[in-house]
């Protein structure tokens, strides 16, 4: 059993802090109740009880300071971090957030050579204090080249800082923002810290109407001085990049939080509710549903794990984390839309009710594919990975189960955010085939046709610079790897063929349509469309085993958490 229950934890951990970190912020939640939990929700209530919780466990400043720059029990390590973030999202988005933006907003501190600022940070985080990472701008979105906000020298030494932030979570309570600029006399990026208690620092709204803090703030004739800045030219403009890289996988890992409380919430009502007689997971159609969703959520948490050990193996010459890393932010978000709508036709009007986690979940789970790079950004990203991945692999020593207690300090030492194109994989072809299951077989077929395709009928030229067709070919490729990953952890985790096979009868059904979609394409040539069609398979059936692992695993988590009322 890999999902998360709060009530029956059992996760192995090198080091007893890292146990209990987890197991006091679950009995926090568990403590503060449903009932409260969704009252908070509904009045959008301030979270400073949780803040106060945080600051007086310690909790950020272990999770969030590189080990050199803390206590004993301080490092960072993408392993325990993902199951923080399942945690958070699993009682609240909220609560992930702040934890979330403080990540985003420690990024260039890490990243950057002011030790001042480094270890001030650190203190910080030991006071309980949360941090910003002020980079989106209102007019802007995902063209950061345009940003505007401005820091000008001054003659008599130090800088002033102009222009206004948007989207800035923890912008209303942060002591260090750091924030993203262009040097008004030469254009160049650069990165600074702000207060957002400095009375030259204007908090504008709260841009959003939940409980999180989703900040606008202009700057007017702010004073920066050199010690205030974290880095300039490229150096701010790849810190920004690798921040994300290091934030946005936390998003995949909310999805998976969000996925699980509701599970357990669905299947509760729909197994103890009888209608004409019988119970609602008897139904057919809703058998249906409640595979594909317990399938697609194992699968989420399989390919997020599995991620999570290339992230901590990343080196200046293992940039495979830089593929991976994207298909958790946007495929296994998206995988949990797909969860959600699943779950929300099984339990219907319950999914509205303001008592239950559900209500929340349908709302917050939209948000993870948009923020920190839409799912388009994202897939625009992973499409150059494609050539080296398909046609030009190399030899990589294996990478094994990460749940050490390393510090994953490469994380902010990642240099240069060019030359993605140059990235090599290593063969994902022994993978697939180690695993001899009928749906599992399928998907080769599957592969084969969709290789088939890009070296015999690849994208022309025009079609290279047409995003809508290089999007439809990117959601197959990321089928694709999203497999690759799940194959490498089934056996790590134990998990029976049964359960990969199932995993793989939606994965197969989810290839036809994504190659559906590129054959609808109307700049695919006759060539390319008629390909499509041979990518579609039938999943093998086997009535069996579904009902087998209907019963044992999808039944079986009926009753099997309620939080605390
Ligand atoms: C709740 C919330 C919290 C946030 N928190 C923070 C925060 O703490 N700090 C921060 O800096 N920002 C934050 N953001 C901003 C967030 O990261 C941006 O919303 C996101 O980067 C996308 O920008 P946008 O939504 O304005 O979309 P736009 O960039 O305006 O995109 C519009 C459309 O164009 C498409 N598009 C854009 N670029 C490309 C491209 N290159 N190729 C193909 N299509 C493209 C997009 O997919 C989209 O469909 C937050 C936003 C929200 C809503």
């Amino acid at each position: 059993m890999i999902l998360l229950n709060p009530k029956n934890h059992t996760r192995v951990y090198p080091d007893e802090r890292s146990r209990e970190v987890m197991l006091k912020t679950i009995d926090f939640f568990e403590r503060m109740g449903k009932r409260r939990l969704k009252d908070d929700d509904h009045e959008r209530a301030w979270y400073g009880e949780f803040l106060e919780f945080v600051k007086k466990e310690r909790i950020f400043a272990t999770m969030c300071t590189p080990a050199r720059y803390g206590a004993e029990d301080c490092r960072w390590d993408t392993y325990r971090n993902c199951e923080f973030a399942e945690i958070l999202a699993f009682y609240g988005l909220h609560y992930w957030y702040t934890w979330q933006v403080s990540v985003l907003g420690l990024g260039p501190i890490w990243m950057s050579e002011n030790e001042a600022l480094k270890e001030r940070a650190a203190q910080q985080l030991e006071d309980g204090e949360i941090f910003a990472f002020g980079l989106s701008e209102q007019a802007h979105g995902a063209d950061l080249y345009s940003s505007s906000m401005r820091l000008a020298p001054l003659d008599d030494g130090g800088f002033k800082a102009d222009g206004a932030k948007y989207y800035i979570g923890n912008g209303n309570n942060a002591r260090m923002v750091s924030t993203f600029a262009k040097m008004a006399d030469n254009d160049e990026w650069v990165f600074f810290v702000s207060d957002s208690q400095h009375p030259n620092y204007e908090l504008k709204k709260n841009t959003v109407n939940v409980q999180s803090y989703v900040s606008s703030f202009e700057l007017h004739d702010y004073p920066v001085a050199e010690g205030d800045i974290l880095s300039r030219g490229q150096d701010a403009w790849d810190s920004a990049l690798n921040t994300v890289n290091v934030g946005k996988f936390n998003l995949g890992w909310a999805s998976i939080g969000i996925c699980t409380h509701s599970f357990y919430e669905a299947i509760t009502h729909a197994h103890e509710r009888v209608l004409y007689g019988k119970r609602v997971t008897e139904f057919p159609q809703v058998r249906q549903l409640l595979m594909d969703a317990y399938a697609r959520l194992i699968a989420m948490k399989l390919v997020g794990m599995r991620a999570a050990d290339y992230m901590r193996a990343a080196s200046e010459d293992d940039r495979r984390y830089l593929l991976f890393n994207p298909i958790v932010k946007m495929k296994v978000t998206t995988q949990g839309e797909d969860v959600i709508n699943h779950l929300w036709d099984v339990i219907a009007a319950r999914g509205f009710e303001e008592d239950t986690y559900f209500e929340m979940a349908a709302r917050d789970i939209r948000a993870l594919p948009k923020l920190e790079g839409t799912v388009h950004v994202n897939i625009a990203l992973i499409v150059k990975f494609l050539a080296n991945y398909l046609f030009n692999p190399a030899e990589f020593p294996e990478v094994g189960r990460r749940d050490d207690d390393g510090d994953d300090e490469f994380l902010f030492q990642q240099g240069a955010t060019r030359g993605l194109g140059g990235i090599q994989f290593h063969d994902y072809r022994p993978v697939f085939d180690a695993v001899d299951l009928p749906n599992v077989n399928l998907f080769k077929e599957q592969i084969d046709a969709f290789r088939a395709l890009c070296l015999e009928a690849g994208p022309s030229r025009d079609q290279s610079k047409d995003v809508d067709f290089l999007l439809a070919v990117g959601e197959i490729f990321i089928v694709i790897v999203y497999a690759q990953l799940i194959l490498e952890n089934a056996p790590i985790y134990d998990i029976p063929d049964a359960l990969v096979d199932q995993i793989f009868d939606v994965l197969g059904r989810d290839m036809s349509g994504c190659a559906l979609q590129l054959h609808g394409k109307r700049t695919a040539t006759a060539d390319q469309a008629e390909r499509c069609l041979t990518m579609i398979r039938r999943p093998e059936v086997n009535e069996e085993q579904f009902d087998a692992l209907y019963e044992e695993h999808v039944i079986a988590l009926s009753g099997a958490y309620a939080m605390n009322p």
